[in-house]
């Protein structure tokens, strides 16, 4: 039975209705002052803590609703004796639902806010209710989230009270909240050495609490179970990173780990239709197209042994067309912007091709490289995480500095720029071999540079003739430019800095091939 409620947010989302809501069941309403107002000003019956503790807000807001009669309310079991007594010896009356949600403390350290105003921006009182109230959720209900307003209401209009599975989803999520919460102010403060100090570009603890999405049905292999996790409080609907499910199998570790992968690899274009097709966590073949569909037909033609059972990648929408490419071949996931409406009846006939929609594909990457998930990337090692910048490195031609006596034709840097792009989403060792927008062999995950030029020239299909080549670190010896030039590639992009540059580039000229050092490297282990 739930006779009275405790309301007291900053975010006032979804406040009023709510409200009027529990007012019209007859619960007696409980406010703090910006609360209060807003429900007073919209008409809703509310009594103010202040008048309620007989102690108004002091210390301007820092202690509302620290008091005993409202922590009692809160705190006391129903139906024990001696608590029972307690509250009744002091008068204190049962509040039975505590509506909170937090200051907002880390909108104002997103928004640059000196140190002295986010401390002002840590609440107290809310977290203290929020845990009161979860601790006693064998008798209280609490509200964190606006998006729990309707489940609540509506279950107390159905029964005038919640149930017990209803109190310990809520009794999670608020654990979950003030954790979150408090991780997230460690985390601010140990960004710095001093208040007014810079933040370290790493902290020392990190805030992410991880929820669980889903158990996956096992990890990399069958004797390892396994689950996703995403950085944040609430699993949303079947997602992945930011893509909806829309048909398919139930997606696999290995699926979540090769999606990653095809979208960090397509994201790369920006202005052009482009498909990545990947396996085992590394791109087959990467081409750019007209149309989505003929830029697929030409990723899946580098590697199209290599492609059965892949996972594909598209920058645009996918129409028929495009659809038609695709069911062409095994692939075991998709992901593009969008699909229409026959595209999605075609790649249906599919039962089992997973199909994730990521509307977020279609912006450009300027946008992406500044979204908060793609800066750090974590790794575990066992007992810790390794932390690093993900690798959003890219160059320009004007970065590249020429090596060699032949500078690049026209021609040739554009094959040279792609295969870059490509050559940094390639397992380590990686050698890309690209001409006229698309890979026409890769060679990667060698333990040595000269073995990945030599799996890449084994596996061609295509005509690797007049193709420029990436490699994403440089060349220790000579050798792996021997066999670029044996199999007839014409210009290669390379970091450089080797200590055998000089012989290296020597080789180069011999051959009359061109080479360009871009002074960055792209390992990917
Ligand atoms: P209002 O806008 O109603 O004045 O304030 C709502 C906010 O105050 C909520 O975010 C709630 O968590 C917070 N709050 C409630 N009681 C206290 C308290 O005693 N001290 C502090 N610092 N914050 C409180």
């Amino acid at each position: 039975m739930v006779r009275r409620a405790l309301v007291s947010v900053s975010d006032k989302t979804g406040l009023v209705p709510f409200a009027r809501r529990l007012a019209a069941l007859g619960v007696e309403l409980l406010s703090t002052g910006g609360t209060q107002k807003a429900l007073a000003d919209a008409g809703v019956k509310v009594v103010s803590v202040g008048d309620y503790t007989q102690a108004p807000e002091i210390l301007g807001g820092r202690v509302k609703t620290l008091h005993p009669r409202v922590h009692g309310g809160i705190l006391y079991r129903r139906g024990l004796a001696s608590d029972e007594a307690d509250v009744k010896a002091r008068d204190i009356p049962p509040i039975d639902l505590v509506v909170v949600n937090l200051y907002p403390f880390r909108e104002a350290v997103a928004a640059g806010k000196p140190f002295a105003e986010c401390v002002e921006e840590i609440d107290i009182g809310g977290p203290t209710m929020v845990r009161s109230a979860a601790k006693n959720s064998a008798h209280v209900g609490v509200i964190v989230d606006p998006a729990d307003y309707e489940k609540v209401a509506a279950e107390l209009e159905q029964t005038k009270a919640l149930s017990e599975a209803t109190r310990f989803y809520l009794m999670k999520k608020a654990f979950a909240h003030t954790a979150s919460y408090d991780a997230a102010i460690s985390e601010y403060l140990t960004a710095r050495e001093t208040p007014a100090a810079e933040p370290a570009h790493f902290p020392q603890t990190l805030a992410a609490v991880y929820t669980k999405v889903q158990d996956l049905r096992y990890g990399e292999n069958p004797h390892q179970a396994g689950a996703f996790y995403r950085a944040g409080r609430e699993p949303d609907e079947p997602t992945v990173a930011f893509a909806k499910v829309l048909q398919g199998k139930e997606l696999s570790y290995n699926n979540l780990l090769d999606l990653e992968a095809a979208l960090a690899g397509v994201k790369e274009f920006d202005g052009v239709a482009a498909a990545v097709v990947i396996k085992h966590n590394t791109p087959c073949g990467v081409a750019v197209g007209k149309t989505p569909g003929e830029a697929f037909a030409r990723a899946r033609e580098c590697d199209p042994v290599s492609a059965f059972g892949g996972i594909v990648a598209l920058n645009r929408p996918v129409d028929y067309a495009a659809a038609e490419e695709l069911t062409n071949l095994f692939l075991e996931c998709i992901i593009a912007p969008s699909y229409s409406d026959d595209a999605r009846a075609a790649l249906a006939v599919k039962k089992n091709l997973r199909l994730l929609e990521a509307p977020r594909l279609g912006e450009p990457r300027s946008a992406w490289k500044r979204r908060p998930e793609e800066q750090r990337e974590l790794r575990s090692i066992p007992g810790g995480l390794l932390v690093m910048d993900r690798d959003l490195g890219s160059i320009r031609r004007e970065d590249c500095k020429v090596m060699t006596k032949r500078a690049p034709t026209e021609e040739e840097w554009r094959d040279l720029l792609f295969a870059w792009k490509v050559v940094k989403h390639v397992k380590s060792n990686a050698i890309v071999f690209a001409k006229g927008d698309r890979t026409v062999a890769i060679g990667g995950g060698q333990t040595s540079r000269v073995e990945s030029v030599k799996t890449a020239v084994m596996k061609a299909q295509l005509d690797v003739r007049g193709s420029s080549v990436g490699s994403d670190a440089f060349f220790p010896f000579k050798d792996g430019v021997e066999e670029i030039i044996k199999a007839g590639a014409t210009a290669i992009i390379q970091p450089g800095g080797s200590m055998r540059d000089a012989e290296v580039v020597a080789a180069a000229d011999a051959a009359g091939i061109a080479m360009v050092a871009t002074g960055m490297r792209h390992f990917r282990h």
